[in-house]
């Protein structure tokens, strides 16, 4: 048995022997030559004159053994819809659309750009490129026209594949106008449109450059499209990140080591094998969606779950119900959306048998330790953060249960995975800093394989954005704050622009929201620094209660606002202590569920909230403009 500090250890100190050996886990036409051509740093090339291809090892590979095993189940609570595909009929399907798609002449490293709701056709659609070697890029479906016509120039797509209409809580949201405006917008539009016709919503097709997916199928119902091997660097897709703190960056992620990185992860940090089911709650518009929903179970044999729907319909049981019936044995979730079950009835975790289910991911977002316990306790299961980012493509903090079952700590997604050397520097000068103290979260280079390449068609906004922040050595900066404890442990604190300067304090944004967020009566809360022209800058904080009571009049108000800042001096002190506390009922969040942190700080000053194409609710900021104004 080998620890988890050896096994990490060896993956830095002999990194070539060590991905050498998990490069065996998938299948590879020619052996690479090279584990590592690492001559231009920080531009990596993993397993370096190795052919493979990403569809033959999510289906193909399987199918002598697995063929008739369920690869994926769909489920819509939106359309009552439930489906399951074995890994033979996943094939069909796959053949189909890569035929559909050589028809309309795309080929190895032509982009198609995936604009669609959580159907089986956007699997059938990213695998299809894969198989094609094209180059996918999903935009999540719940875009509109402005975000979708940057990201269209940006990948120029030859093809688009689009649907009618997405749902979401029952309703149809329909997406050919949108489609069709951000077409109009783009400088370069797509030659061909290929739309899903799921009879939900008005579809009309543009002659000449649309086409009806339904009746092309018809034509390919027997292709059989060989797969093409791709050497190991070449792209497999450009995902842009979640735009949070800026303009979205296009994430190039090669195909050999995304394989390979995908392969390692499952068993060691999902512990997920094959014959099992993994249950993913993302969207296939996010890094998660595409590593731990299409890609990471299929090519570890695994069945995966696609889930249409809400987390609370038909109520807030309906993913434990999913949980008894199909029998996932691990999930993948995110604090968000645990966030929101806790407004629910915490009854209905307790309601179906979940037996099946080893363990809870969450990602993507702090996770605050009474959700966490919450939900661990609910539901009777160990809870594995892990912090990872759209640019590395899987996890760069875990607990790797499958290497030791190490103790999970709250507050920290765990250690470093393997190939991540991951470190802390200063944000004053650059240098290392020790254990337990703060600095930026950052990767020695190179960075393991599965993480990005390059921006795409823009080295040098590469080597810019991330490879610039320690003189003198290729680091890679995940833009974090961070510490390390004299276990190993990681503790994330918070991205480095939310670190506020009070009157010469230097403070996380994060540890003030932490502390706020253990006062009973507040469910969720954001904290930002505001300048001041006494202090630098000050911490301003929003936050949603439970119970809006206990805040019904303007006396109660204050009087809620001081106890909370009570709470923060009693555990930070006075220095941390915000300026204000503003009650609202809502936060205003990207639609992958992160707060717009920089918007919110924007108004805060009297600023213009910025980019806004991102948000999930508009009308969350209108409340924040209310609030500062009262
Ligand atoms: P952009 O880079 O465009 O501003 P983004 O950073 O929000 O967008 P993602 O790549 O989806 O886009 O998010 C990664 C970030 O999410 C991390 O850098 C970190 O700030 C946060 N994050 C992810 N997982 C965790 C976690 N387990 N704990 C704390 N923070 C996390
Ligand atoms: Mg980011």
């Amino acid at each position: 048995m080998t620890t988890y500090k050896e096994f990490h250890a060896r993956s830095i100190a002999d990194r070539d022997a060590f991905w050498a050996e998990q490069a065996r886990l998938i299948d590879w036409h020619t052996p690479p030559t090279a584990t590592l051509d690492y001559s231009r740093p920080p531009f990596a090339k993993w397993f370096v004159g190795g052919t493979t291809n990403l569809c033959h090892n999510a289906i193909d590979r399987h199918l002598a053994t697995r063929g008739d095993q369920a690869a994926l189940i769909y489920i819509s609570t939106e359309t009552g819809e439930e489906k399951t595909y074995t890994f033979s009929q996943l094939y069909r399907e796959v053949n189909r659309f890569a035929g559909i798609l050589k028809g309309q002449g795309v080929g190895r490293g032509d982009r198609v750009l995936i604009y669609m709701p959580m159907i089986p056709e956007a699997t059938f659609a990213m695998l299809a490129c894969a198989r094609i070697g094209a180059i996918h890029s999903v935009v999540f479906g719940g875009f509109a026209s402005v975000s979708l016509a940057t990201r269209i120039d940006d990948a120029q797509p030859k093809l688009i594949v689009s649907a009618d209409a997405g749902s979401r809580a029952g309703k149809p949201v329909p997406y050919k106008h949108l489609l069709d405006e951000a077409i109009k917008l783009a400088q370069h539009p797509p030659q061909k449109v290929v739309m899903v016709n799921r009879g939900m919503a008005e579809m009309p097709l543009v002659a000449g450059r649309d086409l009806d997916y339904g009746r092309l199928r018809g034509e390919h119902m027997n292709d059989e499209v060989p797969c093409e091997w791709l050497e190991s660097s070449e792209p497999s897709y450009i995902l842009y990140t979640s735009g949070t703190t800026g303009k979205p960056k296009g994430v190039q992620r090669d195909t050999g080591g995304y394989a390979v990185a995908l392969a390692t992860s499952m068993p060691q940090i999902f512990c997920c094998h094959p014959g099992e089911t993994f249950f993913c709650t993302s969207d296939i518009g996010w890094v998660v969606g595409h590593s731990y929903i299409v890609y990471g179970p299929l090519l570890a044999g695994c069945a995966t779950i696609l889930y249409e729907g809400t987390p609370l319909r038909p109520d807030a049981g309906i993913w434990w119900s999913i949980v008894e019936k199909y029998k996932p044995t691990s999930m993948f979730s995110s604090p968000t959306a645990v966030r929101v079950l806790k407004k629910h009835d915490p009854a209905l975790l307790k309601k179906y048998d979940l037996s099946s289910l080893r363990l809870l991911f969450l990602a993507g977002e702090p996770l605050d330790e009474p959700t966490a316990r919450w939900i661990s306790d609910g539901l009777g299961k160990p809870i594995i953060d892990n912090y990872w980012q759209t640019e590395t493509g899987w996890p760069i903090l875990a607990i790797p249960r499958g290497i030791e079952a190490l103790e999970s700590r709250f507050g920290s997604p765990g250690v470093p995975s393997a190939g991540y050397d991951v470190r802390i520097f200063s944000e004053v000068d650059g240098s290392e800093v020790g254990n337990n103290q703060k600095g930026v979260v950052a990767i020695e280079g190179p960075l393991p394989p599965g993480c990005m390449t390059t921006v795409w068609g823009d080295d040098e906004r590469f080597v810019k954005t991330y490879w610039n922040s320690v003189p003198n050595r290729m680091v890679y900066s995940t833009f974090d704050w961070g510490i390390r404890d004299d276990d190993g442990y990681f503790f994330i604190l918070g991205r480095t622009d939310d670190v506020i300067n009070v009157a010469g304090h230097r403070l996380g944004t994060r540890e003030i929201e932490e502390s706020i967020s253990s006062h009973a009566n507040i469910a969720e809360v954001a904290v930002v620094g505001v300048a001041d022209q006494l202090k630098g800058q000050v911490a301003i904080a929003f936050a949603v209660v439970k119970d809006p009571a206990r805040i019904a009049t303007p006396e109660l108000r204050r009087a809620h606002e001081g106890d909370v800042m009570k709470t923060v001096d009693s555990q930070l002190g006075a220095v941390a202590r915000p300026a204000r506390v503003h009650f609202v009922t809502v936060l205003p969040k990207t639609r992958s569920g992160k707060l717009l942190r920089r918007s919110l700080q924007a108004l805060a000053e009297g600023r213009d909230p910025g980019d806004l194409t991102t948000i999930e609710d508009p009308t969350a900021l209108d409340q924040i403009r209310a609030a500062l104004s009262f």
